[in-house]
């Protein structure tokens, strides 16, 4: 298949290049695995938070709309799969894979976004998107103003042991993840953040955190530092420069979400140190337009 704009990656950022393409009639595909990072706060029938107009959404039924908006534009394809071997050709232009079909794209948008390790405590993983988040502007809120856990996986947690009190009671398990100096313990302290070092055996019910020692400490909900990394590896297999973020890597862009790689964009969380569905949308629109351009200047 040849195309003059290719997408991969069709979630938040994916879907909002593609609807800037669209609307200026130029012929775009889209490619998506339907692996949405938020995926898991669907599964727990939970709602994205602070995007405006769709504040408290589920946000599979925002990515459905966005797609069906979307769809309406003639010159929108849309493709089911994972995209793969990607390269750049010889004459500038670009070819990838998406299982058996090969495509052949003038311009290509990366917006396949990231994935998240969490710290290895039994019961975590399962509470992901249900009452185990990362950041607490999206699901803060929804502590109630009650009982926050924090379970430490690096020193990271420093930041969330400083923050969270504005949305509840946070208690710090460090859980044997970093050692806080005197310092450090000092500024919880002003923050009224109580450290807990005894390691955690396991999570329980919603968010009740089971000690090595027995004790058990019911949390409204908890918040944890995922490692991230990118979710495919076309980026790298297209030779793309990244960028060490706090939480993990991610794609290097310029201005115009511009990659290191002449006429490949790239943008949503795949593309920034930390991201939310209103910068992947943001993001996306300035893919779209830098792409766009670079056909023309
Ligand atoms: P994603 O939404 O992750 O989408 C990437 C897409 O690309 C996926 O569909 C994936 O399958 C596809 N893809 C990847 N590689 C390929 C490939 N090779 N070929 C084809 N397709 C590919 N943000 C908020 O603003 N509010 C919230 O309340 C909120 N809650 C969150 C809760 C949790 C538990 C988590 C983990 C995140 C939350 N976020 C929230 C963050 C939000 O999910 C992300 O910022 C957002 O999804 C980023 O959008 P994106 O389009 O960049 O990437
Ligand atoms: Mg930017």
């Amino acid at each position: 298949m040849k195309i003059d704009f290719a997408i991969i990656g069709g979630s938040y950022a994916g879907l909002s290049a593609a609807l800037q393409l669209a609307r200026a009639r130029r012929q775009v595909l889209v490619v998506d695995a339907g692996q949405r990072r938020n995926r898991f706060v669907d599964e727990a029938d939970g709602h994205a938070h602070g995007f405006l107009t769709q504040d408290g959404r589920a946000p599979a039924a925002i990515a459905a709309e966005a797609r069906r908006q979307l769809m309406r534009y003639p010159t929108v394809h849309w493709m089911d799969g994972l995209a793969d071997e990607a390269r750049v050709r010889e004459d500038g232009r670009f070819e990838f894979r998406v299982d058996e079909l090969g495509v052949d794209a003038g311009r290509l948008i990366l917006a396949t976004g990231v994935r998240d390790e969490l710290p290895p405590v039994p019961g975590l993983a399962e509470r992901w998107g249900r009452s185990v988040f990362h950041c607490p502007y999206c699901h803060g809120y929804e502590m109630d103003a009650g009982r926050i856990g924090i379970i430490a996986s690096s020193a990271l947690a420093q930041h969330h042991g400083i923050m969270l009190p504005d949305w509840g009671t946070p208690t710090l398990f460090l859980n044997g993840a970093y050692t806080p100096s005197d310092e450090e313990l000092d500024a919880l302290a002003r923050r009224g953040t109580r450290v807990e070092p005894t390691p955690i055996e396991r999570i329980d019910g919603i968010a009740d955190v089971v000690l090595k020692d027995g004790r058990t400490l019911t949390m409204n909900g908890l918040f944890t530092q995922p490692r991230t990394s990118l979710s495919s590896p076309v980026a790298a297999q297209l030779g793309c420069a990244m960028e060490e973020g706090p939480m993990g890597p991610f794609i290097k862009v310029g201005p115009m979400q511009d990659t290191s790689i002449p006429n490949v964009f790239a943008c949503g969380d795949a593309a920034r140190a930390a991201g939310s569905v209103t910068l992947a949308v943001s993001d996306g629109v300035m893919a779209a337009l830098g792409a766009h351009r670079s056909t023309m200047f």
